[in-house]
């Protein structure tokens, strides 16, 4: 038998999602100097995963990751399946029958829950349902947000927060030239939003927003920002915490912060106020959100281990609108193991390992199913190989046999129309004149039905 990883015997690779993780691990494949095949599976019609569907639209400059992966995309080797969701219309069976290994970099696509009464009540929603619409998912396509409400909170203080914040808080002029969704942008030219309070559980100095993203909010167009000076009262171990080299982002922050409390209000339309150690303890109203019930917190803890306390002091805010921003999970699929708590797969050096903590053959992961919702786009790139070192470092021990990659996939001849890298271009480009009609650098086509018919249209 040929040696794997050779021209007559090539190792042949699945990645599932085609987002940042999966590209990376696909561009570490192709580099390895082994004759690889690289598939890669994805349950939409359009790759890029979280930099299409989840960077804010007034964000470009994070999209510029996309040229980089068309790159890859375009490799001989490379081959882009797209509207596939593994695992239902793709048993995972199947799937390691075909290929000598599966690098599974499908992301954290559901959200971590509160816990609390009420959390479900109309005009409560996830960070990732309103991100979804405005970014023209079509999971989210048809969701409704109720914002003829005047008051919003969003309960928690990491960078998607500041995005959900930042798009509420903007005008449709800082706007219409994104690649917002258009049902998006229609529904935020009505928002009678007024105040939105970003609410964090704990201090000013455990904020997680990036400084970047902290200074922006200050920015607006239309928006005051507001912070309480007496919030920015540092105990000593958050004040230790500066001292630290790994403290310079909070300090930063809290620098900010500071330069916010002292601007005066300059009576701009929307007010964005930053509060600090408050957990919500409920959200409360007659079937909508009418009041978020709230109890104050101390930090407990020595320097970077502080926790949220309740003090059992209640404090009661007004609000009709409201957005669980607390981070992503990732969600199961059969026949891998999945750690629920967690919301990730478990691996050990990037090898998906089972409940006895035995390593899988054959099974990987990267991204934010290894590692949890953590990070930059850029950290996915060493995320990923890590994960295609071991892999590689596998090769001599996987089963060497022959491979028959997509092709020899039964279930995908009688199953959904699969989407490929060259019809992903003719969708890419009847965005781009969308797009240009409206002075966008795209719009996005938001249904998978209208996705694919760009595929059966003649084409001008
Ligand atoms: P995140 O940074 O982990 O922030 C989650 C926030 O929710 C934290 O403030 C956290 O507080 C709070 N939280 C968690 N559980 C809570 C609970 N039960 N009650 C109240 N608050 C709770 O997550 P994220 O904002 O979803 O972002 C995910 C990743 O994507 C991050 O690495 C982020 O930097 C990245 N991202 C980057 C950009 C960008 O570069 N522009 C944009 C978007 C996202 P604690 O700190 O107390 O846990």
């Amino acid at each position: 038998m040929s040696s794997l990883g050779s021209e007559p015997n090539p190792l042949r690779v699945a990645i599932i999602g085609a987002g940042p993780s999966g590209f990376y691990a696909a561009e570490a494949l192709l580099k390895s100097g082994l004759t690889v095949r690289v598939d890669m599976f994805e349950r939409l019609p359009v790759p890029f995963g979280l930099v299409r569907h989840g960077v804010a639209p007034d964000h470009p400059k994070l999209k510029e990751a996309i040229p980089v992966y068309d790159r890859i995309a375009r490799a001989p080797e490379f081959r882009f399946l797209g509207n596939v969701t593994v695992g239902r219309d793709l048993p995972v069976a199947e799937l390691r029958a075909a290929y000598h290994a599966v690098v599974f970099s499908c992301g954290a696509e559901s959200d971590r829950r509160l816990g609390i009464p009420g959390e479900d009540l109309s005009g409560s929603y996830t960070a990732t349902e309103f991100v979804g619409w405005y970014n023209g998912h079509p999971d989210f396509r048809d969701r409704t947000f109720d914002l003829d409400q005047e008051v919003a909170v969003i309960i928690g203080q990491g960078n998607v927060a500041a995005d959900v914040c930042r798009i509420l808080a903007k005008t449709v002029d800082e706007l219409k030239h994104t690649d917002i969704a258009e049902h998006a942008l229609d529904a935020l030219a009505g928002s009678r939003v007024r105040d939105i309070h970003v609410i964090g559980r704990r201090g000013p100095a455990q904020a997680k927003f990036t400084a970047k993203e902290l200074k922006e909010l200050g920015e607006l167009e239309d928006a005051d920002v507001l912070v309480d000076p007496a919030e920015l009262v540092l105990n000593p171990e958050s004040l230790a915490e500066f001292e630290e080299r790994k403290g310079a982002g909070a300090k930063k922050n809290f620098e900010i912060l500071q330069a916010f409390a002292a601007r005066a209000r300059s009576g701009r339309r929307r007010r964005v106020h930053f509060r600090f150690l408050l957990s919500p303890l409920e959200l409360q109203g007659d079937r909508h959100v009418e009041r978020v019930l709230l109890e104050r917190n101390r930090l407990s803890g020595p320097a970077f281990e502080q926790s949220a306390r309740g003090t059992g002091e209640r404090v009661e805010l007004d609000a009709g609108l409201v957005f669980r921003s607390i981070g992503y999970k990732g969600t199961a699929i059969e026949g891998v193991p999945f750690d629920a708590r967690k919301g990730i797969f478990p691996t050990r050096d990037g090898r998906i390992v089972d409940s006895t903590g035995a390593v899988i053959p054959g099974l990987y992961a990267s991204g934010w199913i290894k590692r949890g919702p953590t990070g930059i786009i850029g950290t996915n790139r060493a995320d990923s190989v890590e994960t295609v070192a071991s892999l590689l470092a596998d090769v001599a021990s996987l089963d060497a046999g022959e491979r028959s990659g997509a092709d020899g996939l039964g279930s995908l001849r009688h199953g959904p129309r699969v989407v490929s890298y060259q019809d992903w271009l003719v969708i890419d480009q009847a965005e781009i004149s969308r797009g240009q009609r409206r002075g966008k650098p795209r719009e996005k086509l938001t249904r998978v039905e209208e996705m694919l018919a760009q595929l059966t249209a003649p084409q001008p």
